[in-house]
Formats: structure tokens, sequence, C-alpha cells
């Protein structure tokens, strides 16, 4: 085991997850988003793992991350790769079955160039202007869609973590027009926050992302976190008052404290932001950082918990302890910015 920074990910709480979202929407399929390495816990390990429990749709961004999952998760399950084929990858998608999500009149002509007849989704913009076959072009896009394989058509919301926001019931209506051209075809709109909005968006299959890994908004469910994340302390030290913390000496003490140097900085993925914001828990009592976060380094005030303080004890930062929504919100951050940016030195414990 690694004497510095362990994400212990929790494939069983995952898996638990993912039936708790199945649970809300039992009348759809419930999928699996595994991008960005499955949100920083490992997408192979975690897609196995999702697949042995009976998951058999994934979705990746590249189709690289997809060629990923395939080898973890056997033939049978579906993949399909969200950000759409280039001319490039074309080898990869028929190599690995993999599905392509069409965003684009470009990329339409891209697949068939391809000259592949396994199946395809169709992604439309239903308001986020963000990817998507614009939904005014809906008809050229049936049209230039005909003759390949549609199995699937989908689009995505802005807004569902804010379940009253106007643009939900508007992106529902918009995409209910265009599943009206497809009537014999899946579809899917919703991402985590999108399981929670009720069965109206849920349509044939869900898209969840990051309540599989314990974030997102706090919807009904009771979600677990997908890993805990520790560092051993290297130093305890003493601070006398008036004496100054870190780099650029951004925090003084104000009386004699306990501190504590922790081996994980910003290059491990805890934001620099969360210099003199953020936390650590140590045994159920809460440190608080203190000055900046450096590259490989971070001080805590462990005054409060210097009964258990020593060299070696392990500092949590995320997991059920340390919330990771609050904790990604003291560095200005969200939970996916937090999750996808643990860095490779971070080492993974799968149990
Ligand atoms: C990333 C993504 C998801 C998953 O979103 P979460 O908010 O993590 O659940 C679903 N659908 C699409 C198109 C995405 O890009």
């Amino acid at each position: 085991m690694s004497s510095g920074p362990i994400a212990h990910v929790h494939l069983s709480n995952i898996v638990a997850n993912w039936r708790a979202l199945g649970g809300l929407n039992p009348s759809s399929e419930t999928g699996a988003v595994v991008k960005a390495d499955g949100y920083g816990h490992g997408a192979a390990v975690v897609s196995g793992a999702l697949a042995h429990a009976g998951c058999q749709t994934f979705f990746t961004a590249h189709a690289h991350e997809g060629a990923v999952v395939r080898k973890a998760v056997g033939g049978d399950a579906v993949i399909y790769v969200l950000n759409g084929p280039s001319a490039e990858d074309v080898p990869l998608y028929a190599s690995a079955a993999l599905r392509p999500v069409i965003n684009s009149m470009a990329q339409l002509q891209v697949w068939k160039a391809a000259g592949l007849d396994m199946p395809i989704a169709l992604k439309f913009d239903t308001g986020m202007n963000r990817l998507g076959l614009s939904a005014r072009d809906m008809t050229d896009a049936a049209a230039a869609a005909k003759g390949l394989n549609i199995a699937h058509i989908m689009s995505h919301l802005a807004c569902a973590d804010e379940p009253d926001h106007e643009k939900n019931t508007y992106q529902l209506n918009v995409f209910r027009r265009i599943a009206q051209h497809f009537p014999d075809t899946p579809a899917s709109l919703s991402n985590s926050a999108g399981c929670y909005l009720g069965p109206d968006y849920a349509f044939h299959l869900t898209r969840p992302g990051i309540a599989l890994y314990g974030g997102g908004p706090r919807g009904p469910l009771d979600l677990k976190p997908g890993l805990t994340l520790t560092a051993p302390v290297l130093a305890v030290n003493n601070g006398a008052p008036g004496e100054t913390i870190g780099y650029g000496a951004t925090y003084r003490l104000a009386g004699a404290r306990k501190l504590a140097t922790v081996a994980l900085g910003y290059a491990d993925g805890l934001p620099r932001s969360a210099s003199n914001s953020g936390f650590g828990v140590s045994e159920g009592v809460r440190c608080p950082i203190i000055g900046r976060v450096s590259m490989d380094l971070t001080i805590l005030d462990v005054t409060d918990a210097i009964a258990h303080m020593s060299p070696g004890v392990r500092i949590e930062f995320i997991g059920a302890e340390a919330d990771l929504r609050e904790q990604a919100a003291l560095s200005g951050t969200i939970g996916y910015e937090l999750l996808t940016g643990l860095g490779p030195r971070v080492e993974r414990i799968y149990g």
C-alpha cells in the first residue's frame, strides 16, 4: 500500500448507488456514465463491477475510453461514445464495437463515410447549445440519417439540478416533439439530477454519472461515497502565536496551535483554492486547512485532534466523513471536478 495519498474505491457503494437510482425509475433501464476514467474511480474496474451487477449500457466521452470499458464488460454490453465519431477513431468503433453518438451533421457525414452498419444514437440539442443536432434541423437530420441504424435518441438537460427551473419542462417538451419523429426508437434524457425529476424525464433509459459515485445534487436517495480519499501525516509541529503558515504567509496563528503537514497537494487533485478553506477529518474531528495548498503538501490545524495525531496517521479529505459536495464548495468548485481531478499519484485501492 502506498505511503502517499490513497483513494479507496468502494465498488459495492457504486453498485448500490446504481441500484438505488434504478429503483427511482423502475420502468426504465439504468445505464452508467463512466467517462473520465469513471469520474476518477477507474473506468475498467467500475464498469466491470456494474456489468456484473446487471448494467447493460455504458457511456464514455471518447472512443479510447470506450475501448477500455469494452475489455472490462465483455461483448454483450452496449457502449455509447458521447462526444461522437471522428474519421481517425472509426477503426476503434469497429474493433471495440462502440456505438457513436451523432451530435452534428458533420459527424453524421463522418459516420456515413465510414460505411459501418452498427447501431448509433442521435443526440439533439434541446436548449443547452453545447453538443447535439439542432432541434430546428430535425427533419433534415432525420432525412440525412435515413438508412443508418438508429438505435437510440437522446438529449441532455442544462438545469436538472434545479428541479423547479423552467428550462427542464422546456427541454422535456422539445425532446418529446423530437421523439415523435422516431416513434419506435428508445430515448434518454436524464443525467443523475434528471433521475430525480420524475417518470416524465426517464424515457427508456437514464444516464446517471456523478450519482453513481455519491455526488451530484442531494436528491431523495441516501447515496454512498464512491471513494474515500486519505493522505498520511508526515510531520506534527507546534505553531507559536504570530507565526505564519506556508507559501506567501497567508495565514497567521492567533495562538499556540498543533499543525500537521499532510502528503497531499494540488498535484494530487486537492485544489489550490482549498487554501485556507478546505478541511480534513481525523477520527471524526474536523481539521481546517490553513495556509496555501502546495504541490505535494498541505498543512492542517489539528489542535482538536492532537490526542491521536502522529506521523503516518491518515486524514480523510473525501468520503463518509468529509462530504464531497462540501469539500468542493469550499474550494469554489463541484464534486465532479474534485473527483476527475484526482491525479495519477493517488493510488486507487479497490474493495
Ligand atoms: C456526463 C454526462 C452525463 C452524466 O451526467 P451526471 O451529471 O454526471 O449524471 C449524462 N449524459 C451526458 C450527455 C453527459 O455528457
